[in-house]
């Protein structure tokens, strides 16, 4: 969950200031030395990417513009693209590897970290090589496609002395952060209820409609953001669940993975959620939280734009209302920025992730609660 002081500190400044102070302060300081980082005039955290697709381009996109970060490697089946690549980022023709031959990075002393960019059913296996290679890892969600394959990560990383993260790059986002330090300070009062959707509509041909590879459908992919919004607004884990899923479009698409699902949640206050997520129509990301003094929702879980809406009464019912109305103005790829920032940040101030690899699994324990109550089976 988010660490107090990333609510705290990130609200009153622009990310560019954030950033800048930020880089002051480590160049100020001298950082306790940290296995991995390389020593000298550049301590920027150098950043192996493995898997070269669309989430991959907006990280290397963020990291050209960190003062933390930087490309130093990259992992793909694709040599052509991977030497595009690092013309463009400045990472030397050695420092490109294939999947096969990636564990010779362990003695590439400018690689600290990887981001592992690849199809859900892989992130498992190219964490655990990468943390025996001793490379602190930056894991994208859904952080594995069963409940063992996660604690597997994790033991990996401690075993290995490497941390991990996992990428929710929401917890970065200064209009998230706002929106549970609004809630935590009671400014809505006694949540209640919180409603939220996100889905899209899939192409054919997606390795994320296969189980081998997406591990489940649309609730692996894209569900699991309200699953998770709920957690970070609530601050509490779900106990109870129903769901229900269904396929519509017989066309070949669904033939692994659900089309659609609908679940419920009931957290440890009393407080109820309901979700739902498809992969068979457009489904803009959003979540509204009902409180006892009023209600807030943020639109958008997508690269930029979030949109926080609130109107709540501090003096409680039949009070006048202050309302909110707020866009968070940063452009993609500052989300990327945000996130390489801080899992940098831990690394060379030897910090946990405010996402840890725990925070990873605790998603994928509640998407199997969420499969077993829909009567799918998971892994
Ligand atoms: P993508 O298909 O665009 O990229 C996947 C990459 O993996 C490609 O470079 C592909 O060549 C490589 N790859 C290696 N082996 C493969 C195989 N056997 N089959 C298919 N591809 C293989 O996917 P993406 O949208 O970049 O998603 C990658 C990961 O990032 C997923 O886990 C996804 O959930 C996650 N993701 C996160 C966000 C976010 O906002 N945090 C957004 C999109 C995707």
């Amino acid at each position: 969950m988010l660490g107090a002081h990333e609510v705290l500190s990130e609200m009153s400044i622009t990310r560019r200031e954030f950033s800048r102070l930020g880089a002051l302060a480590l160049a100020a300081q001298a950082f306790p030395s940290v296995s991995g980082v390389a020593q000298g005039a550049d301590r920027r955290v150098g950043y192996c990417v493995i898997g070269l697709g669309r989430i991959a381009n907006h990280f290397l996109r963020g990291v050209a513009e960190s003062s933390t970060s930087k490309i130093t490697g990259l992992v793909s089946g694709h040599r052509g693209k991977a030497e595009r690549i690092a013309q463009q980022y400045g990472v030397p023709k050695s420092s490109i590897y294939s999947y096969e031959e990636m564990d010779r990075f362990r003695d590439n002393k400018s690689i600290d970290a990887v981001y592992v960019a690849l199809p859900n059913s892989m992130h498992a296996e190219y964490t655990i090589r990468s943390a025996k290679a001793g490379k602190h890892v930056l894991c994208e969600k859904p952080m594995s496609v069963a409940v063992s394959e996660a604690e597997a990560m994790i033991a990996a990383c401690k075993a290995n002395n490497v941390k991990l993260m996992i990428a929710y790059r929401l917890h970065y986002e200064p209009i998230t952060l706002k929106t549970i330090k609004m809630i935590r300070d009671g400014a809505i009062g006694t949540v209640q209820a919180f409603d939220s959707s996100n889905g899209f509509n899939i192409a054919p041909g997606e390795w994320r409609s296969t189980k081998a590879l997406g591990g489940g459908g649309p609730l692996m992919d894209v569900g699991i953001y309200s699953l998770n919004a709920a957690r970070y607004l609530t601050g509490e884990e779900p106990e109870r669940f129903t769901a229900v899923a269904s396929t519509i479009d017989h066309d070949g698409r669904f033939n692994d993975v659900e089309e659609n699902l609908s679940w419920t949640m009931r957290f440890p206050s009393g407080a109820v959620a309901s979700c739902s997520t498809t992969y068979g129509a457009p489904m803009p990301g959003y979540y509204k939280v009902f409180g006892s003094k009023g209600w807030l929702e943020v639109a958008s879980f997508g690269y930029q734009g979030q949109h926080l809406r609130a109107s709540y009464s501090p003096g409680g019912r039949g009070t006048p209302a202050t309302t909110v109305d707020e866009t968070n103005p940063e452009q993609d790829p500052m989300h990327f920025v945000r996130q390489a920032d801080h899992f940098s940040r831990c690394i060379l101030e030897n910090q946990t992730p405010d996402t840890p690899g725990e925070e990873g699994l605790r998603d994928m324990q509640h998407i199997q609660s969420i499969y077993r109550a829909a009567g799918i089976s998971m892994g």
